[in-house]
């Protein structure tokens, strides 16, 4: 969700927020702030829009100061506007704060510090921080870091925090409880992020934050964390950032998602290497070793996800019952943690997340542990929160994904997901070994297909102009697809403001039939071999009804090819691979579509990446 970022050392340090912030804006981007100590005063400068926009505000501001904090937001409580922006000040301008996550008892502690004499600028939670936090230094006479510590007992919620106070300006107060907060270690300065971007250029040397953590950084003073309700000092464990800046750039594309599409052969082998080797014969994943004998005796696998990785995980579904044959429930992790679900303690859940900190998977996860399942992750941030509290794991290796309409985070966990179910299936003894050697080696071979279907970028660009006006589109599919279909409806809905659904094809006449007329695109995935002829039928269906076929076929189709307005053909491959290749034209269908209605493709509307709030 928002972006944290924050500098103390010998250097200015509005260049290093603002650079920071610009890294940081595709997990918010309503509005940004900052604020800097400067002479025993806080300067704070805030913005609704763009980092750039606020960057350009400041131009005429004194910016000087060698310690500041800085916010892209991503409102959960409050439009988005100037005043709601971060920081967020205590009453006498002393305390400066920022804060990704949500104060939960926020309208309660309002209430008090009203009560109090406070006076609030903002409808955020946040600001509720400022005072409480002003009120406990003031009144106990504590340090400021003191009052935080006695402050955070007091509240209910998710954070990472980031205090700047005009009374110890050479110092940054940091604290951690379900959003990511990390701390880079340079030469007597400190760079704090919630992620690594804007750090991986100044310095390697990490300190991830763990939940219940407050850290005091300063040139000065060094490092030190305690816990929230433990006085004493924990040693800091000091990790490598692994991120390198040519990921963080555009590379000659237009946008990130564009790049991160084109990104899929490598991101898609990346995350194989090591892991199938087709001539020894061997599908391994390192991460679950010691897990998986548990697995194979799975009474169920529950696996859980948000959003596009609910999608992989539908997949999933498809992959495991057919090659492992142990049955599999796919759950929205919001929907999981809250109904009180049976979880026995030979269920193995599966967790998925680009980020690794998404907040609904994470309490998932945190649930299935409680009830004694074993708890594996997939996730493509390297040391994120879903990484460090399953019990195993294996990690996509797509690279940081800036885009926020995922795409190669996708095709990745589908990949981690296929060579988990093929490790399992071939020790499991369920499924039969040529069929098994004939998946591998087709496996082997879908990057350089994904980078045939690339090449048809041109072609769904032309494709693209017949939706541009289109208010609706209806997305159909079967089996291992049908999860696509809704992958690609949530592409083009996300990233143009088309509305649209994904069916299973033969759900189309239990009601969506109703909308099609001529105006009604329907994109059908018609790629399988087994329920052809029905797919067949289902878009003849919606012929009849002059609704406008888009299909997506097996190379050398012409049944089908024949029956469309317009026809994608992608290569072929077996049934059960085909999701890595029928995505792709459609997230080229969503971008080009979005990009001709003048859509702003990384950064929609009202979206964010990394859903760290609940
Ligand atoms: N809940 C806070 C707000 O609405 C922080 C949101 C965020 O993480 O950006 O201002």
């Amino acid at each position: 969700m928002c972006g944290i970022v924050a500098y103390t050392g010998c250097k200015e340090a509005y260049p290093i927020l603002i650079k920071g912030l610009k890294r940081l804006e595709y997990r918010g981007y309503d509005s940004a702030g900052v604020s800097l100590a400067q002479n025993g005063t806080l300067s704070t400068y805030k913005q609704k829009g763009s980092v750039d926009q606020l960057d350009e505000f400041c131009m005429s501001k004194d910016r000087s100061g060698k310690t500041g904090i800085g916010h892209t937001r991503w409102a959960t409580h409050g439009e988005p506007s100037t005043t709601n922006a971060h920081p967020h000040l205590s009453s006498d301008g002393r305390i400066s704060i920022i804060h990704n996550g949500i104060i939960e008892n926020y309208v309660y502690l309002r209430e008090e510090l009203t009560k109090r004499g406070y006076q609030f600028q903002s409808e955020t939670d946040t600001e509720v921080l400022a005072h409480l936090i002003e009120d406990i230094y003031k009144n106990e006479g504590c340090s400021l870091e003191e009052a935080v510590r006695i402050a955070l007992k007091n509240v209910v919620g998710a954070y990472a925090l980031a205090i700047l106070s005009a009374d110890e300006p050479d110092q940054l107060i940091l604290a951690k409880k379900g959003s990511p907060l990390l701390i880079g270690i340079g030469n007597n300065e400190y760079f704090i992020g919630s992620d690594g971007s804007p750090i991986v250029e100044y310095t390697r040397k990490v300190v991830y934050l763990e939940d219940g953590d407050v850290a005091v950084v300063s040139p000065q003073k060094g490092l030190t964390i305690k816990n929230i309700d433990d006085e004493t000092t924990k040693r800091p464990y000091l990790q490598k950032l692994e991120l390198n800046l040519e990921q963080l750039e555009k590379g000659g594309f237009e946008h990130f998602m564009l790049k991160e599409i084109f990104e899929q052969p490598r991101a898609i082998k990346d995350s194989m290497r090591g892991r199938l080797n087709v001539k020894k014969d061997i599908v391994e994943l390192g991460g679950i070793r010691e897990y998986e004998q548990k697995m194979l005796n799975a009474r169920r696998i529950i696996i859980v996800a948000c959003g596009t990785s609910w999608h992989a995980g539908t997949v999933g579904e498809y992959l495991f019952e057919s090659i492992v044959r142990i049955p599999v429930e796919v759950e929205y992790a919001s929907e999981f943690r809250y109904r009180n679900p049976l979880i026995y303690e030979d269920d193995i859940v599966i967790a998925i997340s680009q980020s690794g900190e998404t907040a609904d998977t994470i309490a998932a996860v945190e649930l299935a542990k409680s009830k004694g399942a074993t708890v594996i992750g997939i996730c493509n941030v390297v040391s994120s929160t879903l990484a460090r509290i399953t019990h195993a794991g294996s990690y996509t290796h797509a690279g940081p994904e800036i885009g926020v309409a995922s795409t190669k985070a996708f095709t990745a966990q589908v990949t981690v997901l296929t060579l988990m179910a093929l490790s399992l299936g071939r020790k499991k003894g369920t499924i039969p070994l040529s069929e098994y050697h004939k998946i591998i080696s087709h496996l082997e071979l879908i990057p350089q297909q994904v980078e045939e279907t690339l090449k048809l970028n041109d072609d769904i660009k032309a494709i693209a102009k017949f939706f541009v006006e289109k208010r609706n589109a209806i997305y159909l599919g079967r089996g291992i697809n049908f999860p696509v279909a809704l992958e690609g409806a949530l592409k083009l809905k996300e990233i143009s403001y088309i509305h649209a659904e994904g069916y299973p094809s033969a759900e189309m006449k239990h009601g969506p039939i109703a909308l099609i007329d001529e105006e009604m695109p329907v994109v059908v995935l018609a790629t399988e071999q087994d329920t052809y002829e029905k797919t067949v039928s289902n878009i003849d269906e919606v012929i009849s009804r002059k609704g406008r076929i888009i299909s997506i076929v097996t190379k050398g189709d012409s049944v089908v090819k024949n029956k469309s307005t317009y026809c994608i053909e992608i290569p072929e491959t077996l049934e059960i691979l085909t999701p890595l290749l029928s995505c792709v034209p459609l997230q080229l269908l969503a971008y080009h579509v979005a990009v001709l209605r003048g859509c702003n493709v990384d950064k929609p509307r009202n979206l964010a990446k990394s859903v760290s709030v609940e």
